[in-house]
């Protein structure tokens, strides 16, 4: 069918053959398809949405795009978890050691922050020397010694999604769950996973904000898993604030780094033993029963407070090319020149934290880009000394800016007390209760 004809099917609305939807996108790679043909078939998609059959057969042709990895002789079960993004969200860093610890093989390929969210590549390039562009067989030699390896979307890794996202970006067709939905998963998949752990962000700070939305984009990734054989779980996770207390790619390195001495904030600790214990049971490490998951939680903190999972880091970091001793020192992470204290106004509650406007500020720092090619600067960030609901007096240091500039950080400080509110009296809204850490669980098929 020639491609005016498939993109019309789908602009009115009715179903296409997996054939020609192939055909279609085959011929996008061969060069058959325009770039504008496409883009009219991605705004189509937007507005009609695709079937579980047409999706199956846009992440089948993604995926065999370009190379899917296999892991002969894996010392252990191959899975992986993948992140929707956050403000704050630098669980990866800790869990990805933490889990090769407990006997995981995790190929973790990560992307780089855009927008209000950092990415998990821009943090570990924090680490000075740390090389996320490992070729595939440099990769493959690390993951086989460590059981954990990080990298960056090489080019052979889906091909196909690479070229559709820069469509997407420059056509305004990203945010359609089908496609999000195809383009992460054909990712993960080309990893050679035997298990998938799915952190799908729900709240203010998140890349979809709303409770349904990503509900629906959860339920349609962990069904694209399932069908392909892959134990695939989702977790939906708050993020109506930030997690644990850095934003900034090397303030969330070192706050990585304090978690995995056992030392980092409560809440981004929880998360990760939670996902720990989900990536086990992904693996068949652990069973789904809430006693053989309280038991794996008890081995992740053990691994923990002992500093394995630290050690593990550090051989990781030393593999990639990065300085091991950032590991034990976090001074030897960029650093910034400026760092200026955020006051309470006057004494009371901390209220609702504007958690999407504190990303936005810290990519507007100079820590996050707008288009993927943009450089950043790894030093700036806010540091939270509070959380919503705690009690304050009037004076008493909310937050610090760490900035390039004395002008940039006292205009940032102001952002952060206008995003901090402090609510007079002893109780504040209820809004900073917020969701519970993990809000809520995506299996198929249940367990
Ligand atoms: N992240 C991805 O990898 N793809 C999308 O389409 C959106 C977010």
């Amino acid at each position: 069918m020639l491609p005016n004809r498939v993109i019309a099917e789908k602009r009115d609305g009715r179903d296409l053959d997996a054939e020609v939807l192939r055909g279609f996108l085959r011929g996008y790679l061969e060069g058959r398809v325009e770039e504008y043909q496409m883009a009219a078939m991605l705004m189509a998609v937007v507005f009609r949405g695709l079937t579980p059959t047409e999706l199956d057969t846009l992440l089948e042709v993604m995926l065999r795009s370009g190379e899917v990895l296999e892991w002969p002789g894996a010392s252990g079960p191959v899975v992986d978890k993948h992140s929707t993004g956050g403000v704050g969200d630098k669980v990866s860093l800790a869990l990805a050691p933490l889990a090769a610890e407990m006997g995981l093989v995790v190929p973790m390929i990560s992307g780089r922050g855009l927008g209000h969210t950092t990415g998990t590549l821009d943090k570990l390039e924090a680490i000075p020397g740390f090389r996320t562009d490992l070729s595939l067989p440099e990769f493959r030699r690390v993951v086989s010694t460590l059981g954990v390896g990080m990298i960056g979307q090489t080019p052979e890794i889906a091909p196909l999604d690479r070229r559709l996202y820069a469509l997407r970006s420059a056509t305004a067709t990203v945010p359609a769950i089908p496609l999000i939905a195809a383009s992460i998963m054909s990712k993960k998949l080309a990893e050679g996973l035997e298990g998938l752990l799915l952190d799908v962000k729900v709240g203010d700070g998140a890349f979809l904000p709303g409770l349904e939305e990503a509900r629906h984009l959860a339920g349609t990734m962990v069904e694209l898993g399932a069908r392909r054989g892959i134990r695939t779980s989702a977790l939906l996770t708050a993020m109506d604030r930030p997690l644990g207390r850095a934003i900034g790619n090397a303030l969330e390195t070192a706050e990585a780094i304090e978690c995995l001495k056992g030392e980092g904030p409560a809440d981004l600790e929880e998360l990760v033993i939670v996902e720990l214990v989900e990536m086990m049971v992904a693996g068949g490490l652990c069973g789904a029963d809430t006693a053989s998951r309280d038991a794996a939680a008890e081995r992740g903190r053990e691994a923990l407070s002992s500093g394995a999972g630290l050690e593990r880091f550090r051989r990781l970091v030393e593999a990639q090319g990065g300085d091991p001793h950032a590991v034990e020192r976090p001074n030897l992470l960029p650093s910034a020149p400026v760092v200026v204290p955020v006051l309470a106004p006057e004494s009371g509650v901390v209220g609702p934290v504007a958690t999407r406007r504190l990303g936005d500020l810290v990519a507007e720092l100079g820590g996050g880009r707008r288009t993927l090619g943009d450089s950043i600067d790894p030093s700036v960030g806010v540091v939270l000394k509070v959380r919503p609901g705690d009690r304050v007096d009037a004076g008493q240091v909310l937050a610090e800016v760490h900035a390039g500039t004395a002008d940039g950080g006292d205009w940032a400080a102001s952002i952060v007390s206008g995003a901090m509110p402090v609510v007079p009296g002893d109780s504040a809204d209820p809004g900073p209760e917020g969701l519970p850490l993990v809000v809520e669980r995506v299996a198929f098929p249940e367990g």
